[in-house]
């Protein structure tokens, strides 16, 4: 892969405000009385808040209504589906144009830590409570950092090299540059979260801790069980995208690669694909791109960049000579369509399920492959869950929401066992 191929990859395709075009924005804002913006942030940020800080230039102020009420507020502000939620819901809309709130939020923790702001500390008197967060995506994270405020005691088992979860090893860099993420990271390990990294978690590991949250996500690819599904070349997109973020000079993404799906997933190992040097990209869907889940400014980026689409059609094998060379597709909808196309390169983005976890008793696993818990992220006895493994896949903001939820409630359940 040549630097110029990893640097588009690596690097964010979008100029970030600076303080006089944040201003700017940050004055476009009405200051509506309602502030539909904060009601539409699943994990309530705030964002009225911390626009209206800024518009009094009280940049350090707005930084602190973003940390204190969501610990990935730096992640967050690059991947929110914000037309779906807070700029969806702004009232500059049907008179102007909404105001950009994900890239106000992203200038002010740019402040954060350009000046080095540690806004949220851990008490100096520390509880007796200890628990442990299995897996260190977004949800664990968020909750470690809810109880660590509170002053307990927080171990993260992780069973690869880096914390992040799917914002580290799936979302592309492009869009999720990895220094965002690890400056989030960062401050929460400063709060003394501990790390326990390339660690599959085991059942004696968990005996020491009053309570237990489980946010392992969802790591286990839904592939058809199809001819040559097994071949080399053939991937999961986790795998994929996984493989591209790691081995980063070493990756090779294929020369005619072909995605199957069309939710914001595929249109990022598409992407990626394309940004990688692969010639000649396709994403392969069996419904119309009316009906297709993906973000459209993300697929209009992926198709500027020459991805191409082949929709209605679904890939029933995979063949070739020790290695992938053929796929064979049908109609889904026009059951006598059949195409054959060349590719050295299938990728599977058609869903994924939680992985099973046996170390845990009597956990609770929907007919989806999901932990059933409560609302509140009650499983049973000392173990709560959220995230992914518990929605069965949304978003990072979503995550953080749930996690604050469960957060609030292990807090409950900790001081009503008096640690
Ligand atoms: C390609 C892709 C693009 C996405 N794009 C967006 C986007 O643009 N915007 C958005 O908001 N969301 C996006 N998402 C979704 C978002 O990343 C997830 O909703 C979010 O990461 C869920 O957080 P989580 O903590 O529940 O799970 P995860 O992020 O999956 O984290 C789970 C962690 O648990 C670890 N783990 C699993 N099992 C074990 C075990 N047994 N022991 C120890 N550790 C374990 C995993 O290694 C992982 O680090 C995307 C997801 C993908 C895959
Ligand atoms: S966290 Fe996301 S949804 Fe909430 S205000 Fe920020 S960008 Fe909007």
């Amino acid at each position: 892969m040549s630097k110029v191929e990893l640097k588009g990859y690596m690097e964010e395709a979008e100029r970030p405000f600076n303080l006089r075009t944040a201003l700017d924005e940050a004055n476009r804002c009405l200051v509506c009385y309602d502030a539909p913006c904060s009601k539409a942030c699943p994990a309530g940020t705030d964002p009225a808040r911390f626009i209206r800080a800024l518009k009094f230039r009280n940049v350090k102020g707005g930084i602190e209504t973003i940390r204190e009420n969501n610990p990935l507020g730096g992640i967050c502000a690059k991947v929110c589906p914000y037309d779906q939620l807070c700029q969806g819901a702004c009232s500059m809309t049907g008179i102007d144009k909404p105001i950009r709130i994900g890239k106000i939020q992203s200038f002010l923790i740019e402040q954060e830590e350009a000046f080095k702001m540690h806004v949220v500390k851990a008490p100096a008197e520390k509880k007796e409570g200890k628990v442990a967060c299995i897996g260190a995506g977004p949800a664990s994270l968020t909750c470690a950092r809810e109880l660590a405020k509170a002053g307990y005691s927080v171990t993260i088992f992780e069973r690869e090299q880096r914390a992040g979860g799917m914002a580290s090893y799936g979302i592309v860099p492009s869009r999720l540059p990895q220094k965002v993420v690890d400056h989030d990271i960062q401050l929460i390990a400063d709060l003394g979260v501990q790390f326990v990294f390339g660690h599959e978690v085991k059942r004696e590991d968990l005996e020491p801790f009053d309570a237990v949250f489980v946010g392992t996500g969802l790591w286990d690819a839904k592939i058809p069980s199809i001819e040559g599904a097994g071949l080399p070349g053939v991937y999961s997109a986790v795998d994929y995208l996984k493989k591209a973020g790691t081995e980063k000079e070493a990756f090779h993404a294929g020369k005619t690669v072909i995605v199957v799906g069309l939710g914001d997933v595929a249109v990022d190992c598409a992407t990626t694909a394309k940004l990688l040097g692969a010639e000649d990209v396709r994403i392969m869907y069996r419904r119309t791109i009316e009906e297709a889940p993906a973000d459209m400014d993300e697929l209009k980026y992926a198709l500027s960049l020459g991805v191409g689409i082949t929709t209605g059609f679904y890939p029933v094998s995979a063949k070739g000579n020790g290695k992938l060379e053929i796929v064979e597709a049908a109609g889904f909808r026009d059951k006598e369509a059949k195409m054959t196309l060349s590719a050295d390169t299938l990728v599977f983005a058609t869903g994924q399920k939680a992985e099973k976890l046996d170390i845990l008793d009597d956990l609770p696993i929907s007919g989806k492959g999901t932990i059933e818990a409560q609302e509140n992220g009650f499983v049973s006895g000392k173990v709560f869950a959220a995230g992914d493994v518990v929605n069965g896949g949304q978003t990072v903001v979503q995550a953080v929401a749930d996690a604050k939820l469960t957060a609030a409630e292990i807090i409950a359940y900790l001081e009503k066992k008096g640690v």
